[in-house]
């Protein structure tokens, strides 16, 4: 799978929080491949599974749940922000709400569509002094109520529509002189680009030691609902959920996070939903550098990822997290490096084929 292609596929479908048949039927075609099992569960995550090897010595072939091995779940959420319409005005604009954390002063004169293909921009009110999602309106061109109405319901959702492109040409030098895969630019790195990762390690998993789960959750904008419900039904001893972090490496960055765009796939070891179990934290490091793996340590003092459900699940999951560090989280052209994220995603399949001793 090439990661760009795949990550640019992911971002042209259609997910908004409680909307994401569109990706979830693109990720089971791309992993059906190399997956024992593909199945969505009532609140629509898309559980693949990959059962754990069977042991050389074995002399029987082991059941299809993989003889009693431990039960790893991978999750990545593959919903995005969106803007549900509240309102048409007699004048064609259409009034609307956040789904998810939505930032006004995000997407002033930002481009979006709707699932049927309607297009518009955001626009704000002559009046606002500083945007506010009250004051501001998509124009789908409809020259009034009627029109817009013909086009467009209450309640549906448009998404940002901005493009996912390379933004440094692949093989030009880094800055420490090594081949650098570039850096793209795209609307819902968050987070199709763990998603992306998922895919990745579930392509590259040989001699899986785990029963592994690879989660595809929904409805994580909108607090994290879909990974509970997903960690009740596969019932995990381990945990990793793999989505984007903050970064710290812009000139106006506060150092809640300590995450840097290209320094490697970023361990988790907390942020405001979940601080990791630290025998994850250590075993994620240890197979890291073991493995060669570029690697850099996430502390994100802001935030919340599906690992807070998955941790808290039934009596307390060892979870831990892997994440690719994302620039301008939320808005409408989020950065990051495909490295990192080809990092993520040897990271997450090495984890599943070592044995872990707690
Ligand atoms: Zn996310």
């Amino acid at each position: 799978m090439d990661t760009f292609e795949t990550l640019k596929t992911l971002n042209s479908c259609f997910g908004p929080s409680g909307c994401e048949d569109e990706v979830r039927e693109k990720i089971a075609e791309l992993a059906a491949p190399f997956a024992d099992e593909i199945r969505t569960d009532t609140m629509g995550n898309l559980i693949v599974v990959k059962h754990a090897a069977p042991h050389p010595s074995a002399s029987r072939t082991p059941s299809p749940q993989g003889e009693g091995a431990p039960r790893l779940m991978f999750a990545a959420h593959m919903d995005s922000l969106g803007m549900i319409v509240t309102f048409i005005e007699e004048s064609g604009l259409l009034r609307f709400g956040a789904v998810g954390y939505v930032l006004a002063q995000n997407i002033v004169a930002c481009p979006v569509r709707f699932k049927n293909g309607v297009c518009g921009t955001v626009g704000m009110d002559e009046d606002s002094k500083k945007p506010e999602i009250d004051k501001m309106f998509i124009d789908i061109g409809a020259k009034d109520r009627e029109e817009a109405e013909r086009l467009v319901k209450k309640g549906d959702i448009a998404i940002y529509d901005t493009p996912c492109r390379m933004l440094a040409a692949p093989g030009k030098a880094g800055a420490k002189g090594k081949a650098d895969k570039g850096r793209v630019v795209s609307p819902y790195i968050d987070n199709r680009a763990g998603c992306v990762a998922q895919l990745l390690a579930l392509e590259k998993l040989r001699k899986p030691v785990f029963d592994c789960s690879f989660v595809f959750t929904v409805q994580e904008e909108v607090g994290r609902r879909g990974a509970k419900p997903a960690a009740f039904g596969t019932d995990p001893q381990y945990g990793i959920v793999c989505d984007c972090t903050l970064t710290d490496d812009l000139p106006w960055t506060k150092h809640v996070g300590t995450s840097k765009v290209g320094g490697g796939a970023s361990i988790k070891v907390m942020d405001k939903s979940v601080i990791c179990h630290p025998e994850m934290t250590a075993a994620l490091k240890a197979i890291a550098e073991k493995k060669k793996i570029p690697f850099q340590t996430d502390v994100l003092t802001w935030g919340g990822t599906d690992g807070s459900e998955i941790r808290k699940n039934a009596s307390g999951v060892f979870t831990g997290g892997v994440s690719v560090p994302c620039r301008y989280v939320h808005t409408p052209q989020e950065v990051c490096s495909i490295a990192d994220i080809e990092a993520a995603a040897s990271l997450l399949a090495a984890f599943a084929e070592t044995k872990v001793n707690f």
